[in-house]
């Protein structure tokens, strides 16, 4: 017995399916989100790509965004404690916006969610989707929430579940990610950073000056908070005893630089671990569902690139499931998965080439500053990993390798 009825039912509000949920909603689509969480609720990926602009503007919800006061970023440093290395949007090869915001993401997807609210979709917090079965023609959805179990219909199921990636472990579509398993700890601090050689306006990278594949982030917040957070193998994780405080610490007591702003923070939260967060799955999509964001593929958090692809995901959905849902049959592979991959597969060779060395070279002994391959690098840094014209898009790795051969 089906309680409800809608077109489209999305799995999760966070930045993907409130997005996606906000411009079906102003498009006329009778859309429901079932949301596990009670908001606001506390989930990692603060630090946002000026591509991400883009898409929160087109939706309508830039102004909105802009009025909560969040820290505007205008680039990134890096460090290794003995090379320092500053990129800024601005000198970047793609047009656009070449600021964005480090965000609570409490504050940040609680607004997003009230956003999507006021285009007229129904959220229902609290609510675990717990299975999903599609017939020829419908998709029910089987929810829990406080009343109890219950049936839902839809025309289509959009998976937005971020890290509880509910379609891939129901349909099985799971499949192990290119990169080891790594950890993250990470936690806020009431940071004490009002020196005047910090620029709050950047997250700062640094890698650990023994283990290139040891890295940090601090990412301030406005009203003096910051994140910080460590990812590192499971082998260096092992080296570490004590609570995860006690490893995040010990690893941040390891570096200069890092460990100099660091002193006199406070955590404002009990650090948290994650490990094994890449993921990638066989299919992204059919007639029936589409999985965005992290539900779909999840890189690595190196490049602050997981909120601008959920994004980007959330706003390639539009256009092909408004043509099915007026009838038209749509090949998703083409409209939907293919788009996305191209800027997924050229952050997944920045990726690789960050873990292989080859990135920190070229970013640490860069080239002179108005060399227009400096650009096209900032550019895919920016999140504009979709912008064909720069030749680092479909072949980052090629151009890296013999960039980092010259600047070796
Ligand atoms: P989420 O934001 O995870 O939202 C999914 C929602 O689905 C949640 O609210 C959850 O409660 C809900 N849900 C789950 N299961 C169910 C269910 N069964 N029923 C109903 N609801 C459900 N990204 C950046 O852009 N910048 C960064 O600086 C950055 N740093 C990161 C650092 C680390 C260590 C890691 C691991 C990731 C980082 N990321 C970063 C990535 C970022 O966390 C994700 O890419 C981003 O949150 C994805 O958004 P989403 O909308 O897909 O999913």
């Amino acid at each position: 017995e089906y309680q409800d009825k809608y077109d489209v039912v999305i799995i999760g509000a966070g930045p993907a399916g409130s997005l996606a949920a906000t411009m079906l909603a102003q498009r006329g689509v009778n859309v429901l989100v079932i949301e596990k969480s009670g908001f606001p609720r506390f989930v990692i990926g603060e630090s946002l790509l000026p591509q991400s602009m883009v898409y929160l503007e087109k939706a309508g919800i830039l102004g909105a965004v802009k009025d909560a006061d969040f820290q505007t970023k205008n680039g990134a440093n890096f460090s290794d404690d003995t090379r320092f290395s500053s990129i800024d949007f601005s000198d970047k090869f793609t047009e656009g916006w070449s600021s964005t915001y480090q965000v609570q993401r409490e504050k940040f997807d609680s607004l997003l969610a009230r956003e999507a609210e006021k285009a007229g979709a129904k959220i229902w917090f609290e609510n675990t989707v717990l299975d999903v079965q599609f017939d020829s023609e419908i998709v029910s959805i089987k929810g829990c929430g406080q009343q109890g179990e219950y049936l839902i219909k839809c025309r289509f199921v959009v998976d937005a579940s971020g890290y509880g990636r509910v379609l891939p472990r129901l349909l099985n579509l799971g499949l192990p990610s290119t990169f080891p398993v790594r950890h993250a700890l990470f936690t806020h601090v009431d940071d004490s950073l009002d020196r005047q050689d910090f620029d709050r306006e950047k997250i700062l990278i640094t890698v650990h000056p023994k283990h290139s594949d040891i890295w940090f982030w601090l990412i301030p917040f406005s009203e003096g908070v910051s994140s910080v957070g460590v990812v590192c193998s499971a082998e260096h994780m092992a080296r570490y005893h004590g609570s995860a405080s006690d490893k995040l610490w010990a690893l941040i007591g390891e570096t200069t630089q890092l460990n100099d702003y660091l002193k006199g923070a406070t955590e404002r939260r009990p650090v948290s671990e994650l490990s094994g967060y890449s993921s990638n799955v066989s299919r992204m999509c059919n007639s029936q569902f589409a999985l965005l964001g992290n539900a779909g593929e999840f890189l690595d958090p190196v490049f602050s690139s997981g909120v601008t692809i959920a994004f980007k995901s959330a706003d390639l959905l539009i256009d092909p499931l408004m043509r099915q849902l007026s009838g038209e049959d749509v090949d998703w592979e083409q409209d939907f998965a293919a788009p996305l991959k191209v800027g997924v597969d050229c952050f997944r060779a920045f990726v690789e080439a960050w873990y292989d060395g080859e990135l920190q070279t070229i970013l640490f002994n860069p080239p002179p500053y108005d060399n227009p391959i400096k650009k096209m690098i900032v550019s895919i840094l920016a999140g504009y990993a979709w912008d064909e014209k720069n030749p680092f898009v479909k072949q980052g790795r090629r151009y890296i390798d013999l960039l980092a051969a010259q600047c070796a």
